[in-house]
């Protein structure tokens, strides 16, 4: 199984980068996307699942740090990574440019399957990341969250991170299917979000 879900996700591309939803090119297969503060491991996890060292480092080309950026898995699902908010050294107009981007594509987009929503192990939720689940819990989509940077921190850590973030989720549990942990660094729980992402392309 784990042979077969690398081959599927070897087969990917870079579809493009894009800044202004209407830019977006239309599908009829299933999308999911990342979410999550800059430098919470957006890139690394997407690298990881599609065994591919290089392909969100197209995320971090100068000028695409703030766009949508699209990788295709298979002509089968599309994966989008969202720009990193909550970063602090930014002014307030391009961070308001940054929320509208993410919350109009949240509400927009209809083949929008699932919201990984990315949360580091050590830092925990933070005032951004509830302002995007109240995004998400507004335009009714589904979201799944995953602990990101697990080999940072102890296993009593981990447990009590995972128990203050799972307890908080009873607050969103109409949209809040699943939560993982994992590592890229040390390749911890990424074939189970290799098999959730799988699961949506059928
Ligand atoms: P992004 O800004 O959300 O795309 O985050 P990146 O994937 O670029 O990662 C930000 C930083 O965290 C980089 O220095 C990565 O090497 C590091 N990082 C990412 N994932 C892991 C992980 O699983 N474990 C550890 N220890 N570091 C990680």
């Amino acid at each position: 199984m784990v042979l077969n879900l690398n081959l599927f996700f070897s087969d990917n591309k870079f579809v493009g980068s894009y800044n202004d939803i209407m830019d977006l090119p239309t599908s009829n297969i299933w999308e999911c996307c990342f979410a999550g503060r800059s430098n919470v491991g957006k890139s690394s996890i997407i690298n990881a699942i599609t065994k591919n060292k290089y392909l969100a480092n197209t995320s971090k080309t100068p000028g695409r740090t703030q766009n949508l950026n699209v990788y295709q898995i298979k002509e089968k699902i599309n994966v989008i990574d969202l720009p990193g908010y909550g970063y602090a050294k930014v002014s307030k107009v391009y961070r308001e440019q940054l929320s509208d981007l993410i919350d109009s594509y949240i509400k927009i987009r209809k083949n929008l399957k699932i919201i990984y929503l990315l949360i580091d192990c050590k830092v925990g939720l933070k005032n951004s990341d509830i302002d995007i689940l109240d995004v998400i819990n507004d335009s009714n989509k589904k979201f799944t969250v995953i602990i990101t940077k697990i080999d940072k921190c102890s296993p009593s850590f981990i447990n009590k991170q995972i128990d203050s973030v799972r307890s908080f989720m009873k607050n969103y549990e109409k949209n809040f299917t699943n939560m993982y942990s994992s590592s890229s660094l040390k390749n911890k729980g990424i074939v189970d979000i290799q098999k959730n992402i799988y699961n949506l392309s059928k």
